[in-house]
């Protein structure tokens, strides 16, 4: 198996670049966001519970996102491998995965960091919200709180998977194609 997490904050291109990654390598795209917003609109309870959180900009509660997260790669265990989009984005979410990996007897391999400027990320995600229906990609406040959660409480993951000789920084501007080439070679040297 191979396994990634294509990590960065929000409006890096992590879900753009995931799908060309999954046709590529074969492997299984799981986006946490997709999830809860699947959930919210088949009016689960796990989904009204994201909700709440998901429209402040909030992370949902760690409990419930792992849970979430490893009923979804039990359902996968024959597909070659994993694309974590959108978790890990706590501590307590990046050792639950490891442990998780660790009883399938497999492991993360790489963590992706896709890297773009700040100005470029609220840029994007407010052309984005024009689109996509995101509610949390319309409101300007709403963008900049999830950065701020991401510096705040997700970018310590770098120093975790760092420690772990996991990490490879990837440069986030420019085409679509030009990453995909830029994160594959990440890949390919696996
Ligand atoms: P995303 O589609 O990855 O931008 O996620 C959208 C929203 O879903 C986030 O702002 C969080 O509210 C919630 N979310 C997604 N993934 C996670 C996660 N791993 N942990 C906690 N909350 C998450």
């Amino acid at each position: 198996m191979i396994n990634i997490v294509l990590f960065g904050p929000p409006g890096a291109g992590k879900g753009t670049q995931a799908e060309h990654l999954k046709e590529k390598y074969s492997l299984k795209h799981i986006s946490t966001g997709d999830l809860f917003r699947y959930n919210i609109k088949n009016e689960t309870e796990l989904g009204k519970l994201a909700k709440s959180y998901m429209d402040k900009g909030a992370l949902v509660p760690d409990e419930v996102t792992i849970k979430m997260l490893n009923a979804k790669v039990e359902e996968h265990l024959d597909s070659k491998g994993f694309i974590f989009d959108g978790f890990p984005r706590t501590k307590a979410q990046a050792q639950s995965l490891n442990e998780l990996m660790e009883s399938k007897d497999s492991q993360i391999n790489a963590m992706v960091a896709l890297e773009v400027p700040d100005e470029v990320l609220v840029e994007r995600l407010l052309e984005r919200g024009k689109t996509s229906g995101r509610k949390d990609d319309a409101n300007e406040e709403v963008i900049r709180n999830r950065i701020k959660v991401y510096y705040n409480e997700t970018e310590v993951l770098k120093e975790f998977y760092k420690k772990e000789d996991k990490y490879y920084g990837v440069d986030g501007v420019g085409s679509i194609s030009e990453i995909t080439n830029r994160i594959s070679k990440v890949v390919d040297s696996l």
